[in-house]
């Protein structure tokens, strides 16, 4: 898709006061340093619609809309990002520039040519060496695990075989360049500038655009102790690891046929789901982004998940449902057998066995009341209380209205709340955030720590001095953090010098937003300083690993066997961060 340059959005947003755009459908008050009016979104009598002129976005408290004056309109008018642009354009008088290349299309088209002529002629060797003799144990092993020729060959599957430079020196004789075999991510530059093969002994799993040209590749090894189990290709001009979805190439046309999609975790799962003849695509291991999100429905609006049932409440999975759910996608689970995964199962069990299993699959949100249900005493007030803290945000996420009201009727039923008026409450609280029991602030992010609070808001307030503090930040400060998606995306717009808060505000997911404008709509400053919030960020990771380590040391403990050595290491380790920890408390007061 082209695009308009970023320098021109930029500077249609500096011309667009957002108070007079949003002045033309809203009658605003000025209060303090904001604006504040009835809400256009959703039905309110008292005012909780805010909108922040300097900073330029918009934030309501009761239905947590927000985002900046593109947004607004793209919400209030229900047309496109680049139809808002058009008309904030029009309205002042701003001339449109030319569209220009989006980054892929500006990547000089024969570069991108280049480089996917690499991966095809790649793809074709790694195809070549697992067909070789020397490839035969990889084909046993690709038996073994269930995949026929069939699957193999439509997958593309292939073998880098051990050597450092067997891809190198075939595709030079080929006449491509290493540099563009380096750009490609075929080869690693060591540290004695000698440039040698990325994928060495390793299973080789094309990564295909939905067109089904080849753009990346995953690795599995083939050794019990090779590290990592999967390596694959880095970020290309190519090749966006956040935009794509394995499978998608091979799947798309069953999705529009069949009308849904089965979303798994890794290739094996897509192997054997696709074999079985479902349309499936794999989000190979990680969460889903919202621009995976809109590869999706580019061809249909339901899934169904199929992860392995411990992991389908929690972690990367859950937040794949959430973000689904909250983007108005029609999501079901599809719960397997404990300890089986779609790979184990579709193997023991069969395709057919596998269809019931999808037929069965039930909506997330009611799996979710359960499962939560589950973990709750709801025969006590208490307990009651605390389902329906944990599941109010999410209910307020649903993006459409007569389903949150449907469901706010399912929790209480669940919850046995039979009073009309304790009823039309939870109803309420779908809505508004502000409710009777203590709902999260942020629906759906679960527990925002006050040092996410802080960084957010420093990020949009004072971007300078919260960059910085940002960079003294490691990825595995944000880990199993509610706004890590955000503060991922920040440090890569930083990393890629395109930070500014209204690019960050332009970039972010329409849950995401919601999140950011609440944080940012407070007045005034956290209490937290920067520096408090990096310690903070600090102590909560030394704190997971320390519950880690804990746990670990329970398990060898009553185990009981011989492994003292281990459990010594552990303490020591255990003992270390307990001091960590006490120095950044100490540093603190
Ligand atoms: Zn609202």
């Amino acid at each position: 898709m082209a695009l308009y340059p970023a320098q021109f959005i930029e500077d249609l947003k500096q011309h667009a006061d957002i108070v007079v755009v949003i002045q033309d459908y809203v009658s605003l008050k000025k209060s303090g340093a904001s604006y504040k009016g009835l809400c256009p979104f959703h039905a309110e009598k008292t005012p909780s619609f805010n909108v922040n002129r300097d900073k330029g976005f918009f934030h309501c408290y009761g239905c947590n809309a927000g985002g900046d004056v593109i947004k607004f309109l793209e919400l209030h008018e229900k047309i496109g990002f680049q139809d808002a642009v058009k008309q904030l354009a029009q309205r002042f008088g701003i001339a449109l520039p030319e569209l220009e290349a989006s980054d892929e299309q500006r990547a000089s088209s024969t570069e991108r040519e280049t480089l996917l002529k690499v991966h095809e002629a790649a793809a074709k060797w790694f195809r070549e060496q697992l067909l070789s003799a020397a490839g035969a144990r990889i084909r046993r092993y690709i038996t073994d695990r269930g995949i026929n020729d069939e699957t193999s060959d439509a997958q593309g599957l292939g073998f880098a075989p051990p050597g450092r430079e067997g891809l190198k020196q075939t595709l030079l004789k080929q006449g491509f360049s290493e540099a563009s075999l380096l750009k490609a991510g075929l080869l690693v530059q060591r540290e004695d500038g000698q440039a040698i093969d990325r994928f060495r002994n390793r299973l080789m799993i094309p990564i295909g655009r939905d067109t089904g040209s080849i753009i990346a590749f995953g690795g599995r090894a083939l050794e019990k102790d090779q590290q990592p189990k999967y390596l694959n290709s880095p970020e290309t001009p190519i090749y966006s690891k956040s935009r794509t979805l394995y499978g998608l190439h091979l799947s798309k046309a069953a999705i529009r046929q069949r009308g849904f999609v089965v979303l798994v975790e890794g290739y094996f799962d897509f192997g054997q789901v696709y074999q079985a003849g479902f349309p499936v695509v794999a989000s190979c291991g990680t969460a889903l982004t919202p621009q995976q999100a809109q590869q999706v429905r580019r061809f249909v609006g339901k899934v169904v998940l199929s992860f392995d049932p411990d992991a389908a409440g929690q972690g990367a999975a859950a937040r794949s449902s959430e973000l689904l759910v909250a983007e108005g996608f029609d999501v079901n689970v599809a719960t397997l057998p404990a300890g089986e995964d779609p790979d184990t199962f579709v193997r023991r069990n069969g395709a057919a066995a596998y269809g019931e299993r999808l037929k069965q699959s039930r909506p997330y949100l009611e799996y979710l009341l359960d499962r939560v249900a589950a973990g709750h005493n709801l025969n006590s007030d208490e307990g009651r209380v605390k389902f329906l803290a944990e599941m109010l945000p999410i209910a307020a996420r649903i993006p459409d209205a007569a389903m949150r009201d449907r469901f706010g009727d399912r929790l209480a039923f669940k919850a046995r709340v039979t009073d009309e008026v304790v009823r039309a409450q939870i109803r309420k609280a779908a809505v508004h955030r502000q409710t009777a029991v203590q709902a999260s602030p942020h629906p759906g992010f679960g527990n925002v720590t006050k040092a996410e609070k802080g960084l957010i808001w420093w990020l949009i307030h004072e971007p300078g001095p919260a960059l910085e503090a940002l960079e003294t930040l490691e990825p595995g400060d944000f880990e199993s953090l509610a706004s890590r998606s955000v503060l991922d995306l920040a440090r890569q717009l930083n990393e890629n010098r395109g930070f500014s808060p209204s690019v960050l505000l332009e970039r972010l997911s329409m849950v995401e937003a919601q999140l950011v404008t609440g944080i940012a709509s407070e007045p005034e400053p956290p209490a937290l300083s920067l520096t408090s919030c990096v310690r903070e960020f600090r102590r909560g990771r030394y704190e997971r690993e320390r519950a880690a380590v804990q746990r670990e040391i329970e398990q060898l403990q009553t185990r009981g066997a011989d492994n003292g050595g281990e459990i010594n290491a552990l303490l020591a380790r255990n003992g270390d961060l307990g001091r960590l920890i006490q120095a950044l408390v100490i540093a603190e007061e």
